[in-house]
């Protein structure tokens, strides 16, 4: 069994509030929400970080990037906007090590940093 969190929710043996799944990537609602929409997309590939993506990776990474735009949209967040992020390791707070988009919307996001 993978000692990886979000290689378990895509294996099913992690419940997760799942709102979109394809051949490459899921999407799942933060089970700490910091904004009224927060869902994390996922690439079903285990890759650790950013830092770990290589070329082979491209439209992997192009795909879970439009499936945020696509779930933003549907979530009614694409006119007034919304804020993709990944964190990568420690000083930017990473604490799940299988790469993932977090997709913020449905208040006025603060500065970064
Ligand atoms: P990171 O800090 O690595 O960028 O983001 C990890 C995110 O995963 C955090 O926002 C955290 O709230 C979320 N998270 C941690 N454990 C679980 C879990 O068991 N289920 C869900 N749905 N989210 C989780
Ligand atoms: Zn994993």
């Amino acid at each position: 069994m993978s000692d990886c969190l979000f290689c378990r929710i895509r294996d099913g043996q992690v419940p997760a509030t799942m709102v979109h799944q394809d051949e490459h990537c899921i999407a799942f609602r933060d089970i700490h929400p910091q904004a009224p929409t927060h869902i994390l997309v996922v690439p079903r590939k285990h890759i650790a970080t950013l830092n770990d993506a290589t070329e082979e990776d491209a439209l992997l990474l192009g795909h879970v990037l439009l499936t945020a735009k696509k779930i933003a949209r549907d979530e009614g967040h694409g006119d007034p906007g919304w804020r993709a992020i990944a964190n990568v390791n420690r000083d930017a707070g990473q604490t799940v090590f299988h790469l993932h988009v977090h997709v913020l919307g449905g208040r006025r996001l603060g500065p970064l940093g």
